[in-house]
């Protein structure tokens, strides 16, 4: 199964649906049009069946294969949204909207499952069901846990997710995927540090609450480095600091601290949180102030579990000649993680060539690499549910 030969036919296809998306950003759930679009067209496929507002803004598509003895129920998954950039691409089809562009591929993600859906759906050369999941607000929003939640998985009896994202620096059309811990858990937490204000030439005669709020900044960064084991990872950052002081010679009463923690193992999750509340309240306490920490947790760990990685790859390997097996793990987050955590699958990269990185104004999608991702979402389903006999 190389790129499938029909996918170089439907690329000038595929491609025009890709560059209208991405005329056409559309941010976290209100991916109207997108999803209207996506709709249309796979009904345009003949597909068994087709539910929009799943997750909110989601669609579902079914796609019966030429038999369906094996009982198999396949997930296919793309995301829709796009982002709070201004583009600069400087391309004929940048975004018409100032201010939103698809800076992170999601564009070309759903324009080759859409190219999968339409060839799954002429083909039906599998012994099972494909279900394809387009869904929003990737970028933040939970979308994936918002279909999860809205009975994506019992709806349709899914039995196993595969997902995909583009990656800039890896060749165009190659794939690179691990097992285990593929992007990070990231989790936020808010670290209000109360002192008692006053008079800054009186430091005395106040608990001087910037200070406090210093030390623990400080404080907050021995936890990866002197608490979690040195052959596992964790990232602590703090990236806002807020007084309600506006004046040079006031010693705030309050500071706001805002920042992230990502981790790769649920382990080390755990032990970033506790340690977050005891580091913040102690170094508080030493101080005569106080900390109040929220934590929330975000988006789960995305882990590729061992047998689906090993499917996924198989795919890879049988398009592209070759896969890497061996990719570091990310610690940006990705809510395919909710999907993951719900039944087993994998989530792959497909290279994007020599471009800005995603999240970047002078990102784009490379078309080139729709073949590729386009036979893998349909070689996917038609290897998990190869016809028998
Ligand atoms: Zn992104
Ligand atoms: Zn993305």
């Amino acid at each position: 199964m190389p790129v499938k030969n029909r996918f170089a036919e439907l690329l000038p296809e595929i491609t025009a649906w890709r560059r209208d998306f991405h005329e056409n950003p559309e941010l976290d759930y209100a991916v109207h049009r997108t999803a209207g679009r996506v709709a249309e067209l796979l009904r345009s496929f003949g597909l068994d069946e087709v539910v929009e507002g799943i997750g909110r803004t989601g669609v579902v598509g079914v796609i019966k294969g030429r038999s369906n003895t094996s009982g198999r129920v396949i997930g296919l998954r793309a995301d829709m949204d796009a982002l709070p950039i201004h583009e600069k691409t400087g391309a004929e089809y940048a975004s018409k909207t100032p201010g939103v562009m698809h800076a992170c591929g999601h564009d070309g993600h759903t324009a080759m499952l859409l190219g999968a859906a339409k060839y799954l759906a002429e083909t039906r050369n599998f012994d099972g069901t494909a279900v394809v999941i387009f869904q929003p607000a990737e970028e933040g929003g939970a979308g994936g846990l918002a279909m999860v939640q809205d009975g994506l998985v019992d709806r349709w009896g899914i039995q196993e997710f595969y997902g995909m994202h583009n990656m800039p620096g890896y060749p165009v059309g190659a794939f690179a995927i691990r097992e285990g811990a593929m992007m990070a858990a990231a989790d936020q937490f808010e670290i209000t540090v109360t002192g008692k204000g006053g008079h800054a030439a009186k430091p005395h005669e106040t608990i001087d609450t910037t200070l406090v709020a210093a030390h623990i900044i400080v404080a907050l960064q021995s936890i990866v480095s002197r608490n979690v084991d040195p052959l596992k990872s964790g990232v602590v950052s703090v990236c806002v600091v807020q007084t309600d002081s506006t004046a040079h010679n006031v010693i705030p009463q309050v500071v706001m601290l805002k920042g992230t923690a990502r981790t790769l193992d649920p382990e080390v999750r755990d032990q970033i949180e506790e340690r977050v509340r005891e580091v913040a309240a102690h170094t508080a306490a030493a101080f005569g102030a106080r900390a109040e920490v929220e934590y929330e947790r975000g988006y789960p760990i995305t882990m590729n579990h061992p047998e689906a990685t090993g499917h996924a790859a198989e795919v890879a390997r049988q398009i592209a000649g070759d896969v890497n097996m061996d990719m570091l793990p990310l610690m940006a987050g990705e809510d395919f993680s909710y999907m993951l955590n719900e039944r087993p699958g994998a989530y792959i990269f497909l290279g994007n060539g020599d471009t800005a990185m995603v999240h970047h104004p002078a990102y784009d999608f490379d078309d080139n690499a729709i073949p590729a991702g386009s036979s893998w979402y349909a070689g996917m389903a038609e290897a998990r549910m190869p016809i028998q006999g």
